[in-house]
């Protein structure tokens, strides 16, 4: 969420069935994905396409999902760079968001690297998802990761950002997402004027929610 933006961006995560999905092929046009293709790209999606962005399927990187998986971060992060490099090569006209993921804040600069190593400038794109963090917020940690991807040029999507993250990290982030507003209208009355049982899909109560949240936000 940003102030001055009119559109928050929701999280559309596109999740591809894992049998269905095929690895990259050789072929891959890279010069798609650099350079001014990649910049042309960026221009596009912001003026000619309906969605915003989708988000890519990415590999979380919390220890008890390793745990499950049986996988490194290293694992994770080479997964999530292939789900961008899948969707791309399946259609590169939609406007695939790739997620950063990792543990510690070298985690993240270093899947930063393993994107450019593919030919993907995360710098350049006009929003990059990051990943495993929501849990973990209000830690030092955190906010060491968001600041170095942003001192990176990065323009980061914090997934799930809470008021108590945005309160540390708001500056940072380009945008973010909540159903933190929806959550709380399934249990309210609907507001004045609305017809509907509850205010939980209500633009409306999103925008004021929205406007109450970034007025509270140090400047
Ligand atoms: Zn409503």
């Amino acid at each position: 969420m940003t102030r001055g933006t009119t559109s928050s961006s929701t999280r559309t995560k596109i999740r591809t069935e894992r049998s269905r999905s095929r690895s990259c092929p050789s072929t891959f046009p890279r010069r798609r994905l650099t350079g001014e293709g990649q910049r042309c790209r960026r221009g596009q999606r912001t003026t000619q396409n309906p969605v915003h962005n989708a988000a890519i399927q990415d590999w979380m990187c919390e220890p008890h999902i390793l745990a499950r998986t049986g996988q490194s971060v290293y694992d994770h992060q080479a997964r999530t760079v292939a789900s961008y490099l899948n969707l791309m090569w399946r259609d590169d006209e939609l406007p695939w968001m790739p997620v950063l993921q990792g543990w510690t804040c070298e985690d993240y600069v270093r899947h930063v690297d393993m994107y450019a190593a593919m030919g993907i400038d995360l710098t350049v794109e006009p929003l990059v998802g990051l990943g495993s963090v929501c849990r973990r917020q209000n830690t030092k940690e955190a906010v060491r990761i968001v600041e170095a991807l942003h001192g990176l040029g990065i323009r980061l999507h914090g997934f799930g950002v809470k008021a108590t993250g945005l309160r540390q990290v708001h500056h940072l982030l380009y945008t973010s997402d909540s159903m933190a507003w929806s959550y709380s209208a399934r249990r309210s009355a609907p507001l004045p004027g609305c017809t509907h049982k509850t205010c939980s899909n209500c633009l409306r109560y999103a925008l004021i929610w929205r406007t109450r949240l970034l007025n509270s936000l140090p400047e």
